[in-house]
């Protein structure tokens, strides 16, 4: 029996040693290291194809699938002779095995930079053939004495078991039976996936220039028995594209999202866009990852006696700024007071469509006044805009509508009293949700009052002119509590 348990397992070892990655570093930094698998490097005249890795020392949490992950697999295309670059493919990985995401991309040739980690990768996989050659064929030897090294202990441990009385695998115990310990086993079996086996790699100060095309010559790695060819010819100059992000293999696939994004500003569509929020800066994390975030669906909430919400506000002169998000307007000394606790009036702003839905249906826009108590705490009255008749308040204000963007207006003359844009009805929805945009922080109190304002459709259309969707999608409610003023 147990004979029989080392000979499946010796039989399985050279398959599974074959179709393992021998991920080799190439670059050690702070925080990561970049791996390449020379064994998936395919050459195509100046095109090689590789697959890289980025190993990370902390996990971090994929946006999209909410999972963890701390190895980022790519499979990029690099042009030697126009140094550019194009992934076509990553996977995010939580360890050496368990895959939490993997992605497809149709990103276009992009140019690789100097000094990141494409470039570092491209070096590796565009030297000349005759170094090429002899390191290949180094480190192949290498590997093949590893393996070696650690088939032998594996075997070894596997004799040392065998003659321990003990409870008896089964026949086909290499890759099944016991699959914690067969993992085991074949993670000792494959050196190279252990992190940092070999150290980083000198990597030449400029890129070698490709010599002139030299017969194509094949070099037998001994331990993997791969097959390489390395074959140059004369660059070919590319035209340069525009650059976008898809296309980068590890600098821009991952990991850093703050320096990724650095120098994006957030926004409602595109590259900044609500789902990459988080990613533009750390401080954005509860965009992503946050639990109690807005806007809502508010539908089913309990329907109970709302303490009305004391409105003190004073007419008053305003400023009015287009921020490049929103129109937002600020007023003299205003607040609001609630349960015993009085928030002051900071600003208040405009959004197309309204952001909160309630049961399942937008509004044509949403007007949020944004206030915050002594202690820090935040209440949003949301004033709901529906078509009908002009708003004599909100045409005042769109009659000063700043001519620039970022450019504060302080109108002298007009007075605006801000009980004018009130409902009637003292009635609201309330629930705890957060600010719906960047930072997204939470803990915020939103009072939605229950019956709309009207807005003329002129009065919409102007709106449209500057900002045609500045609502962020709707966030899960996950079992938050509304309530509902009867
Ligand atoms: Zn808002």
């Amino acid at each position: 029996m147990r004979l029989l348990t080392i000979a499946a397992l010796l039989a399985t070892l050279p398959l599974a040693a074959a179709a393992a990655p021998t991920w080799q570093t190439i670059s050690s930094e702070p925080g990561k290291r970049i791996e390449l698998d020379r064994t998936s490097i395919k050459r195509d005249g100046n095109t090689v194809q590789a697959q890289g890795r980025i190993v990370l020392e902390k996990e971090l949490i994929d946006t999209r699938s909410g999972g963890g992950y701390r190895v980022i697999e790519a499979i990029t295309r690099y042009d030697c002779g126009s140094r550019s670059a194009n992934t076509i493919k990553r996977i995010f990985k939580k360890n050496e095995t368990e895959v939490v995401r993997e992605e497809d991309l149709k990103g276009s040739e992009l140019p690789v930079r100097s000094g990141t980690l494409d470039d570092k990768v491209l070096r590796e996989v565009c030297r000349p053939p005759k170094e090429s050659q002899a390191e290949i064929a180094q480190k192949a030897n290498e590997a093949a004495s590893q393996l070696k090294q650690a088939n032998e202990a594996l075997l070894k441990a596997e004799m040392a078991k065998a003659e321990k009385p003990g409870p008896v695998k089964t026949a086909d115990a290499g890759h099944g039976a016991t699959p914690a310990a067969a993992k085991e086993e074949e993670k000792s079996a494959i050196p190279s996936i252990r992190p940092n086996i070999k150290p980083a790699l000198e990597i030449p100060k400029t890129p070698p220039p490709p010599p002139p095309a030299p017969p194509p010559q094949k070099v037998a790695a001994p331990a993997k028995s791969a097959t390489v060819v390395v074959r140059h010819s004369t660059p070919a100059a590319k035209p340069k594209q525009t650059a976008k992000s898809e296309g980068y293999m590890l600098e821009l696939a991952h990991t850093d999202p703050a320096k990724q994004h650095a120098g994006i500003h957030w926004d409602y569509e595109g590259v900044g866009g609500p789902e990459n929020w988080s990613k533009i800066d750390p401080k954005n994390t509860s965009c992503a990852i946050g639990q109690r975030q807005s806007p809502i669906d508010i539908k089913e909430g309990i329907k109970v006696d709302v303490e009305p919400i004391k409105f003190n506000y004073r007419p008053s002169t305003f400023r009015i700024v287009d921020t490049g998000k929103t129109v937002q307007v600020a007023i003299g000394e205003s607040s609001i007071s609630l349960t015993g606790k009085n928030y002051e009036l900071v600003e208040f702003h405009f959004h197309r469509p309204s952001e909160e839905k309630v049961n399942g249906q937008r509004f044509e826009m949403v007007v949020h006044l944004t206030h915050k108590s002594d202690d820090g705490q935040l209440a949003v009255v949301a004033v709901l805009l529906e078509r009908g008749n002009e708003n004599p308040l909100i045409q005042t204000l769109w009659n000063n509508m700043p001519l620039e963007k970022n450019l504060e207006v302080s109108p002298p003359t007009p007075i605006i009293d801000l009980m004018t844009l009130l409902p009637a009805s003292p009635n609201y929805y309330t629930y705890m949700g957060s600010l719906t945009t960047p930072p997204c922080t939470e803990g915020v109190l939103w009072l939605i009052m229950k019956q709309p304002v009207q807005v003329s459709q002129e009065q919409i259309n102007i709106f449209s002119r500057l900002y045609k969707n500045n609502a962020r999608p709707i966030q899960p409610t996950a079992g938050r509590l509304i309530k509902e003023g009867r």
